[in-house]
Order: structure tokens, then sequence, then C-alpha cells
């Protein structure tokens, strides 16, 4: 009976009308309190975000954004990196860390990730850093923030900097440390699917750093230090006051919602434990995990999703095609070979539902369907 149902159950890869449907008379009501002062581009509601927001990350400074990708680019633009320069980062990770460097104008050099957590093995950093090599950018992938002490002291001894992708990552720590209070500068993005999700794009740069703080957000407004006075050349990437005021409710929610993501994955981890075949992903004693992606590795992902699909469960793949391999990269010269974690990850990865309103039917249907794409049986064919 209990197999029957969970067979017929329909789990969603993500559930966005789940997530808003607690709170959405208040985020109704934060919008109306936008219209009603017409702050629409920036303003008091960024403001006020910007403060609860570096609250939140225990950092000086936050300064929202038009999104995550002009995060990256704003930081790296107020180090001062520009053409000539090198940028070392991971090929394994969604493909906006990547462009942010090659918008500035600088080269994009990449380390292998390590096989367990999957973030930036900080082994390969002596093999490629030159005296070019201006900024490290780790990526906290899926919600776990990689070895950074390595990282930390080998950019520290060169005097490099280091920019945290914390794209995936809000609320997740190191030893302790929030995510991006450790480097430089924190990019944090607000799209509609990650933990912290915006009702459009947004993003934040979060630094301990006042003057790069206020270099950034001279940047993200064409330069201007006072009205129509230009300091230097900038852009638009103001973020939205309708988006800062969605944010500052459902950052109420997120430490909580990160804890639910955390139990789901834990009830994932200890109902597909030691089925041949399947690696889990593992959170290192150190770390604060976050849950973003639940990525499993599976042998034969093809027939493995659509089985998956055939149950009703939505699955992804993050990310199929690490970037050095991407079409877009391949004025690199990279081969294929050249980053074999990544790239043996990318053929392998597939993401199991993963949103903090899961429920324990949900999960269990996810786990039945996963259990028999693996090992056929009379019992669950
Ligand atoms: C989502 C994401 C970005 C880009 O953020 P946007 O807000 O979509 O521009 C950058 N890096 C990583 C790792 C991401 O997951």
């Amino acid at each position: 009976m209990t197999h029957l149902r969970s067979k017929l159950m329909n789990v969603p890869f993500l559930d966005l009308k789940a997530h808003h449907a607690v709170c959405r008379a208040e985020l109704v009501n934060a919008i109306n309190a936008v219209i009603d002062v017409s702050a629409f581009a920036g303003g008091p509601f960024v403001n006020r975000f910007e403060e609860d927001f570096a609250c939140f990350c225990e950092v000086r400074n936050a300064v929202g954004v038009s999104s995550g990708s002009d995060a990256l680019w704003l930081a790296l633009t107020a180090l001062g990196i520009g053409p000539g320069d090198e940028v070392i980062t991971v090929p394994m990770t969604f493909i906006a860390t990547v462009e942010a460097i090659s918008r500035t104008g600088a080269r994009p050099v990449f380390v292998d990730i390590e096989p367990v957590t999957y973030t930036m093995d900080p082994v390969g950093l002596e093999r490629v850093v030159t005296p070019r090599t201006k900024a490290i950018i780790p990526v906290h992938l899926f919600g776990q923030m990689p070895d950074m002490a390595p990282i930390l002291d080998f950019a520290r001894a060169r005097g490099i900097a280091v920019v945290e992708d914390a794209a995936q990552a809000h609320g997740a720590r190191y030893n302790g440390h929030r995510a991006r209070t450790l480097g430089s500068a924190g990019c944090f993005s607000f799209y509609p699917g990650k933990n912290l999700g915006a009702f459009g794009e947004a993003g934040a740069v979060v630094t301990h750093d006042v003057r790069l703080a206020d270099r950034i957000r001279a940047i993200r407004d064409h330069g201007q230090v006072r009205k129509y006075h230009h300091a230097e050349i900038g852009w638009n990437c103001r973020m939205d006051g309708i988006q800062a005021a969605v944010l500052q409710v459902k950052l109420r929610y997120l430490e909580e919602r990160n804890e639910w993501r955390r139990k789901h994955a834990a009830h994932y981890a200890r109902a597909l434990a030691g089925i041949a075949g399947l690696v889990l992903p593992i959170c290192r004693p150190s770390r604060t995990h976050v849950s973003h992606i639940f990525a499993i590795r599976v042998p034969d992902r093809k027939s493995f999703m659509r089985h998956l699909e055939s149950r009703g469960i939505g699955c992804g793949i993050h990310y199929p095609v690490p970037v050095h391999l991407q079409d877009a990269y391949a004025c690199l010269g990279h081969c294929r070979g050249a980053f074999p974690v990544a790239e043996q990850c990318a053929t392998e990865f597939v993401s199991l539902p993963m949103y903090p309103e899961l429920t324990s039917c949900q999960i269990e249907a996810v786990v039945q369907a996963v259990i028999s794409a693996l090992h056929p049986s009379p019992t669950y064919a």
C-alpha cells in the first residue's frame, strides 16, 4: 500500500509555490510598502535589506546588486582586476563564475575540484599560480564551503585576493565562519531558486573592507559619488526596491529553512546509505552545509533519470558540461582530460529534489525510485 502510494506520488525538483505559501501575506505587504513610497531602484528598502543581510553574514558591509553574476563582476572590478590579470577558479561551477572573470578582461585559470566535496582542491593552486594571478574564486558548490584555510594561506602569502562565490551557500559555515567573511569579498545570488531567492534577479557582495564596499556601491551606480558626479566608469547594477523588500521578509525564514534542508539531506543519506553503485554527498565535519542541491553520483545516468522521471520524480544535472569544455571557452584551449575529477563528476551527477517544504512521504518516494532504478527487483518493478 505504502509502495503503491509512493509510486504514484509526484515530487517536483523544486516547489517555489509551497515555499511562498507560508509567508505570502507578508510578501504582498512588503511589495505594497514599496509601491506606497515609489522606492523602486535602490533606495531605503535596499539599504534596510543590506543592513539585515550584513548582520546575517556577520560582516560589516553588504551591497545589494542586480544579480549574482554582477556581484562577482563588481567584486573583481572593485579589486582592480582587469586585462593582463589571471584569476583562478574551478571548472565545475555555473558558467557565471568564469564569465565574471572574462568580463573584467582577465583570464580565467582552472584548478580541479576534490572528489569528496566537489569544491576547489587547494593542492592544484601551486601549479597554476603566476605573477599575474590577482584573485582566487573558490565556489561553495551545492552549499558546502571548500577547505578555505589552505586557500587563504596560499593567497595571503602571495598578496592575492580571495573572492568567494557563495551563490549556493547562504548561511554556510567553515570552522564556524560564515561564507564570505574569510576572503576579501563574498558574492551571493538571490536568483529565485537559490536558498534565499528574490522575485526576480538580485545579488549582493559582502565584505569587511569599507573602502571596497564603497567602491562597489559607486560602480553599481555608474561610478556616481554624488548626484551626477562620476568618479569612475561604472555601470547600472542596482538592486530593485521590490526585490529588497521581498528578500528582507524571506531572510527571516532562511536559518530555519536551511535547517529543514539539512534534515532532508540527512534523511536521504540514511535511507540511501550502502547502496552499490551510488555515491552520496559528504559534509566535512568542519563545515555547515546548507544543502542547496543534493547531488548523487550514478554510473548510468541516462537510464537512471529516465526511471525517476517515469515515476514522477523531478531531477536535474548540475552541471553536465564543465566550463573548460564549453564551446564558449574553447578559446582557452583546454582538452578533455585536463580536469579529470570535474569531468568524471559531470558525467555522473544527478540532483534529487531538494527544498525546505519536501515532506517525508515525498522523500520516501524519491528514495524508493532511486533504489528501484539501481537495483531492479520484482518488489519494486
Ligand atoms: C546562480 C549562480 C551564479 C549566478 O547568479 P545569478 O544571480 O543567476 O546571476 C553564480 N555562481 C554560482 C555558483 C551560481 O550557482
